[in-house]
């Protein structure tokens, strides 16, 4: 493989900012046009699964048009799972770890082989940050769909994206465990305040009367270069995660601090054969691949986040002359990543007619202790564990008429789930092929 072919840059970089607005990079902030008046698609109140009476279905396996109104509330998203359960017989979990607010964080198994977590090969995530609407949907849906299908042996229609009965029998086969929300307490806070909050509610680190101090950036809380000022170069060190609780990128007090990103990790040391993950952000309309930290670099082996020789020159990016420090990653990976991304790019683009790019995530900007490149980092980091292929989907794009881009309109919640049910199904689909 050229370096040439495998540099993917397409220019998106200047113009998204993936989960950070532009003023939390310290970039001039994009004024709304209508401030504070417009939260775009509103909150449903009460629990329209009745405590898991009633099953979701997605829109996936509806008739086009298909309203599946408001965003899910919190207590919605954890009866829509136990619906799920009711209707399909599939196993669901609570992780360990409670949230700062006490609550659980819920997960199910759909698919495989047998019941054993061993039949499990792919993991999907979503609602690390609060703010994100629709990402906890979009899963849950995507599973109601993919369960539906299974047994009515239907195919799923995702806009101008078509799979069939077939596809959908591979991908269940491939066995998943799914999350649909990982920061409970930030959703249910942002939910209510309607305050574009980001962060989970631990005040561990928060100065009284200074409430933008509460909170730790759950996506950069993972144990992967998290000691950023001395594992990145000091020219791009703040921009990879932040030591102020009161930055919106905080990355708490100590890798795997909190109960969230303990959750996940023990989801990926439960399940020893999960090879594919997949973590649900928006809305860079952009799907990223590994690594997150520098360029890709495939020669010397040494050069990694393993080897401290270099610390405090990563993540300047490009460094190409010189290669004073790239992230390796087995050429056969690189490849198959890039593909995966690719795929998963063409279809969700397909879905409902808006462009998606694809980047290799240090494009973007680079970032310590993200839960895709931990992911990815473990088999590197101990050799009894296997290879996971990582990637951030970031779904949809800014709602500039909102007062929090992050809020999706009507029409855009349901693009959203459009497109991002025919990207899970590619993710699944290319996970078949390899396991
Ligand atoms: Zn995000």
């Amino acid at each position: 493989m050229k370096l040439s072919q495998t540099y993917s840059v397409i220019g998106l970089a200047s113009l998204s900012w993936a989960c950070l607005l532009p003023e939390e990079r310290g970039l001039p902030a994009r004024r709304n046009v209508n401030p504070r008046a417009n939260t775009g698609l509103g909150v449903g109140t009460g629990d329209r699964f009745n405590g898991g009476a009633k099953f979701p279905r997605g829109v996936g396996t509806q008739a086009a048009g298909t309203d599946l109104g408001l965003i899910l509330n919190v207590q919605e998203i954890q009866s829509g799972i136990l619906g799920l359960a009711q209707e399909y017989d599939i196993d669901t979990f609570t992780t360990p770890y409670t949230t700062y607010e006490k609550r659980s964080i819920y997960g199910g198994k759909a698919g495989g082989q047998g019941n054993s977590s061993d039949a499990i090969n792919v993991y999907i995530n979503a609602g690390i940050h609060a703010r994100e609407r629709g990402g906890p949907d979009n899963l849950l849906y995507f599973i109601s769909d993919l369960l539906y299908a299974n047994k009515n042996k239907l195919g799923l229609t995702y806009g101008s994206k078509k799979y069939t009965a077939q596809d959908v029998t591979k991908a269940l086969a491939t066995g998943i465990v799914f999350v649909p929300l990982s920061n409970p307490d930030g959703v249910a806070y942002d939910q209510s305040s309607n305050s574009c909050w980001r962060k989970n509610r631990n005040p561990a680190s928060a100065t009284s009367g200074q409430p933008a101090t509460i909170g730790v950036d759950l996506n950069r809380n993972f144990d992967f270069l998290w000691d950023f000022p001395n594992k990145f170069a000091s020219s791009v060190a703040s921009g990879t995660a932040s030591q102020s609780p009161r930055a919106e990128d905080y990355h708490g007090k100590s890798a795997f601090s909190e109960p969230e990103t303990k959750s996940i990790k023990w989801i990926l040391d439960s399940h020893k054969n999960v090879g594919w993950f997949l973590d649900l952000h928006s809305n860079a309309g952009v799907v990223l691949y590994s690594w997150g930290s520098d360029d890709n670099q495939s020669k010397t082996p040494g050069m990694s986040f393993l080897n401290s020789t270099y610390d405090k020159v990563r993540g300047v990016s490009p460094d190409r002359s010189g290669f004073v420090y790239s992230e390796y990653t087995p050429a056969d990976d690189w490849s198959i990543n890039l593909k995966t991304a690719t795929s998963i790019q063409t279809a969700m683009s397909a879905a409902a007619g808006r462009s998606y790019g694809v980047e290799q995530a240090s494009e973007l900007y680079p970032t310590s202790g993200a839960s895709d490149d931990y992911s990815y980092s473990r088999h590197f980091a101990d050799s009894s564990l296997g290879l996971v292929h990582a990637f951030t989907v970031e779904f949809g794009f800014a709602n500039n008429q909102a007062s929090c881009s992050f809020y999706p309109t009507a029409q855009t919640y349901r693009q959203n789930l459009q497109e991002t049910g025919a990207g899970f199904m590619e993710l699944l689909l290319a996970a078949a092929q390899n396991i």
